[in-house]
């Protein structure tokens, strides 16, 4: 691949990027209501995103301007909020807060505009006249509707026809609207609810206005790049284009981006369905990078099966990485010479071309960790080959070379973005806790076997050592002391049998 490709939905097929202006990407992501705390479809959209991101930033090169909206004002939020006794805002604010915290632990960098639709009523204000007064849409008792007979190309996005959205949709019979299939672009505030004032009295935005408005206010009125969830598509999506080109007569997103369902058996993991696994229930049982590891070991196109076990199976994947990751630190720090490995650079270099192809390819993560992890096979061989300190230390210069390697998949793929200590202790942290063992426990453990040692009573102190084997805790010994770690399989077991 020379440049990357995207699947569109409309062409079905990948078709090659090209940026409006060269050099620059507009990028706009539909970003969650923040309601409740967020599960692990909203984790899902976030890290696909992120990495497409990295791929237009760091191997396209691109100047990317990336917009994520905060839908911060809606029906759930206001009865959420009802139901708790606290202000609408307060509690979206509250949920917003949660979610950057969540995704920033999943490692995706911040996008250059979060806006809120609460501090961007003037621009949706503004779009929903326009749209009035150039005949698209229509006021009716302090709503404002968008006429979808007034856009001939409505459905061209998701490729549908007027029948089948209605018969795809209940539809309510509404005597404000002129065609049932018309969508609100302002409501009517009800008795007591959050407003705003507008030429057609107060009230707040639909759901779809906002995005128009601000993707236009915050990227461009033709955007490179649209993003969201597959249940995005319709309506939110057809309805955003419908408004956005009826009010600036230009195209509206030159391509489509939507990353697939989480499922948790056969059903989509939803808020309404309950069968939801919050991103944090994930980062308090696994090291962040495993749970980023889990949502890019699949295609983003795909659906992504939900199991304890598959990320218990991510954990091995990642603890693999960081293990190869801390013994190359360690080579560097050994080292007494500059010498050359080439088959070792070699490799390196083949395994960046075989990840900038796939990554190219419509984000194809999975053939991208799969060249990681036949990359970490590769030079676990050549070490188990070379096991002599002697050698080992006369390597520095092919050392430091796979050391940038993990920098460049770090900036890649977001993947291995922590130190390894920073890394293992997460896991003993949040491992201890899935086992059921306190890490107190095992320093004093640890202490003991210590003292064993230092006094030579080699037989207390191996049993210290087994019995703390059996509980899934790893020890090394190095010069500076001994240190511990949990074992991967250890912890899939015990989260497998949870
Ligand atoms: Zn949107």
């Amino acid at each position: 691949m020379n440049n990357l490709h995207l699947y569109q939905h409309k062409e079905s097929k990948k078709i090659s990027f090209e940026p409006l202006v060269p050099g620059k990407v507009n990028m706009y992501v539909c970003g969650p209501t923040p309601y409740d705390s967020a599960h692990l479809g909203h984790g899902r959209a976030a890290v696909v995103f992120d990495l497409l991101y990295r791929v237009l930033r760091y191997i396209e090169k691109y100047d990317v301007n990336y917009v994520r909206n905060f839908t911060d004002v809606d029906d759930k939020i206001i009865a959420r909020a009802a139901e708790n006794g606290e202000q609408p805002l307060e509690l979206s604010e509250r949920f917003s807060q949660e979610y950057l915290r969540d995704v920033f632990d999943l490692a995706t960098l911040e996008p250059e505009h979060q806006p809120k639709v609460s501090t961007n009523i003037d621009a949706i204000v503004e779009i929903v006249g326009t749209l009035i007064d150039k005949g698209y849409a229509y006021e009716s008792d302090g709503n404002v509707y968008f006429s979808i007979q007034s856009f001939d190309e409505y459905g061209k996005l998701s490729g549908r026809d007027t029948d089948s959205m209605l018969a795809g949709q209940r539809v309510e019979v509404d005597f404000r609207k002129r065609d049932p299939l018309d969508f609100a672009l302002w409501k009517e505030a009800k008795e007591g609810e959050i407003s705003w004032d507008s030429p057609w009295g107060p009230g707040r935005p639909g759901w779809h206005i906002e995005c128009s408005a601000m993707s236009q206010k915050y990227a461009a009125t033709t955007l490179d790049i649209h993003g969201g969830g597959r249940d995005l598509l319709f309506p939110h999506h057809e309805n955003e284009v419908a408004q956005s080109e009826c009010a600036h007569g230009q195209t509206y997103a030159r391509y489509w981006v939507h990353n697939g369902f989480v499922n948790v058996g056969s059903e989509k993991m939803a808020k309404s369905l309950k069968n939801f696994v919050t991103i944090r229930d994930a980062l308090d049982r696994f090291p962040n990078a495993t749970v980023r590891y889990f949502v890019l070991a699949s295609h983003y196109r795909s659906i992504l099966d939900f199991s304890w076990k598959a990320l218990a199976e991510a954990l091995k994947s990642t603890d693999r990485f960081y293990a190869l990751r801390a013994q190359i630190d360690t080579l560097i720090e050994d080292a007494t010479e500059d010498a050359h490995i080439p088959e070792l650079e070699e490799l390196r270099e083949h395994t960046i071309e075989q990840m900038r192809n796939a990554l190219l390819d419509d984000l194809n993560t999975p053939e991208a960790l799969g060249a990681l992890h036949n990359f970490t096979t590769e030079v676990n061989k050549w070490l188990d080959g070379n096991k002599k300190a002697k050698t080992r230390r006369k390597y520095k210069a092919t050392w430091t070379t796979l050391k940038g390697f993990w920098d460049t998949v770090t900036e890649w793929t977001g993947l291995v973005a922590e130190s390894p200590s920073e890394y293992n202790s997460e896991l003993c942290q949040k491992g201890a806790k899935v086992l059921g063992i306190d890490p107190e426990q095992i320093q004093y453990k640890l202490d003991e076997r210590n003292k064993a040692r230092a006094a030579k009573d080699f037989e207390k102190s191996d049993s210290i050592r087994d019995e703390l084997l059996e509980q899934g805790v790893l020890i090394q010994d190095t010069v500076d002391g001994s240190t511990w770690s949990l074992n991967a399989d250890k912890i899939a077991e015990a989260v497998e049998a949870d």
